[in-house]
């Protein structure tokens, strides 16, 4: 399309073959973006496919230095630019108390989750001030914002994802580049493993402890990311977005 509130944009999203990312890179590229579809489960190729030319698909672990720099490379190589980058590849990690997680978890959660946001705003924002500025969208989480039990390592690499955030934002404010974060609540996805399989949300079952009444859905925190990456938040950086049906107000 040619209109729409990402026209002539170029993003790059993490974690691109499920969830929040998928139904993000639909509604950026429904928004007039071209989207790089960037995960390592195989599924990004599923995205990109239903999204059509204005997308293409790349094998990354964010992890990994250079599949990041390569997802970068494939936005500037196939697009000429990048103006979005949505790092919002995730996983939770064991529900334990500290005293009985493993050190390997430790690092993977570390990794998966903040690593990636590390690797992704280093070559990312430098391909950005390349062409002018951009906007760059970090996954933190609610669990971020507030403590929850057995979540200490998740909770880490979120608080670090929110602050990372915040002093990246003050170093690039005056360069073009805004950099925000977004902290989903409790978000029927496959993080959620009864969401595992497609399923809808329950009308009538467990439903979390957010004010709402409800889980989120990915689409919602797609309109949110929406308004992050495009020009409606110009005047937006080093925010930590809560979407979550009002969890971090109790
Ligand atoms: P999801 O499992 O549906 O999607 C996450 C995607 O990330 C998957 O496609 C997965 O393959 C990909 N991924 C995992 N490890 C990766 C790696 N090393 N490299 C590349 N891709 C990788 O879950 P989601 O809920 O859409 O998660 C998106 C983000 O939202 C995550 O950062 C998650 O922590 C965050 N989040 C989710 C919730 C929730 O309730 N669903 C709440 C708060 C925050």
């Amino acid at each position: 399309m040619s209109g729409g509130r990402l026209a002539g944009k170029v993003a790059v999203i993490t974690g691109a073959g499920s969830g929040i990312g998928r139904a993000s890179a639909e509604l950026f590229a429904r928004e007039g973006a071209r989207v790089v579809c960037a995960d390592v489960s195989g599924e990004q190729e599923r995205t990109a496919a239903g999204i059509g030319d204005a997308a293409v698909a790349v094998h990354a672990d964010v992890s990994v230095s250079a599949d990041v720099r390569n997802a970068i490379a494939t936005a500037e190589r196939r697009f000429g630019r990048l103006d979005v980058l949505f790092n919002n590849a995730g996983i939770g990690g064991p529900k334990r108390p500290i005293t009985e997680q493993d050190e390997e978890d430790y690092d993977r959660v570390l990794d998966v989750n903040l690593r990636s946001v590390f690797l992704g705003m280093k070559y990312g924002i430098a391909a950005m001030l390349r062409t002018g500025g951009g906007s760059v969208i970090n996954t933190a989480s609610a669990a971020g914002l507030v403590g929850w039990r057995k979540n200490a390592l998740y909770g880490a690499s979120k608080g670090g994802v929110v602050q990372m955030t915040k002093a990246t934002a003050l170093d690039f404010a005056d360069q073009g580049v805004r950099v925000n974060a977004l902290c989903p609540g409790m978000t029927w996805t496959a993080l959620v493993p009864a969401a595992k399989d497609g399923a809808p949300p329950p009308a009538d079952g467990f439903a979390p402890p957010q004010p709402m009444g409800r889980w989120g859905l990915p689409t919602e925190l797609a309109a949110a990311a929406l308004f992050l990456a495009g020009d409606e938040s110009s005047f937006v950086t080093g925010v930590a977005l809560p979407v979550d049906g009002g969890y971090v107000c109790e």
